[in-house]
């Protein structure tokens, strides 16, 4: 859990790549359905677009379905949910759950961070043009096509989701730290000390491993 941008999607990633998770992204599957121009996108469009989080219930009925798939042998890691209380009562009374992740970050350095993402509108490659930036100014270092500024990523938007996430989802980890669920990380520091830091806290012992190019 983390407010967006803290980094919780590429923390998921290497996770699930050494341990064999399932990675569920909420975001990742709203995505997939505004490429496949799905009638659950016209509809989740609308709503980002607008700076607004998409109600509980289309939310959970995404998770509830995708969950029910069963598709993992070793388990699973959830990045984007739950963001409400209901969402995260749901997710208790459901499942097992060993740990919840919180990586903190402060809204400024989040500010920066999603200003400066950038995607590339041909392959939706991930470009920031601070930490990540492409060998020439505005094209993919990949395939050449045009790097965009996701719609969602403006200045008010982000506003309105760290607001969001501090009144709805920041009061969540009070509810898993009773079950004694919550480590803490700072979301600062670099992805690789992050991600260290995780494992450590959580008593795993791999060592990270590079991504495959
Ligand atoms: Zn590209």
């Amino acid at each position: 859990m983390g407010v967006q941008g803290c980094g919780k999607g590429t923390q998921a990633i290497m996770l699930a790549r050494d341990y064999e998770l399932t990675h569920i992204s909420v975001g990742d599957i709203f995505r997939w359905n505004i490429q496949n121009h799905t009638k659950l996108a016209a509809q989740v469009r609308r709503i980002i677009n607008e700076g607004n989080l998409v109600p509980d219930d289309v939310v959970e009925d995404v998770i509830r379905q995708r969950l029910s798939e069963h598709d993992w042998n070793y388990g699973f890691i959830l990045d984007g949910f739950p963001r409400s209380h209901r969402q995260a009562q749901f997710f208790l009374e459901s499942y097992d759950i060993d740990a919840v992740i919180h990586i903190d970050v402060s809204d400024e350095v989040v500010m920066e961070r999603v200003l400066s993402r950038r995607l590339c509108s041909e392959c939706g490659l991930d470009y920031n043009i601070i930490q990540h930036r492409p060998r020439v100014a505005d094209q993919c270092d990949v395939c050449k096509g045009k790097l965009i500024t996701r719609e969602d990523d403006n200045e008010a938007a982000i506003r309105k989701r760290i607001a969001d996430y501090h009144e709805k989802t920041a009061p969540l980890l009070d509810l898993f730290r009773h079950k004694e669920l919550v480590i803490k990380t700072d979301g600062s520091l670099s992805p690789e000390e992050i991600q260290e830091d995780i494992r450590k806290q959580l008593r795993l012992s791999k060592a990270i491993s590079k991504p495959e190019e």
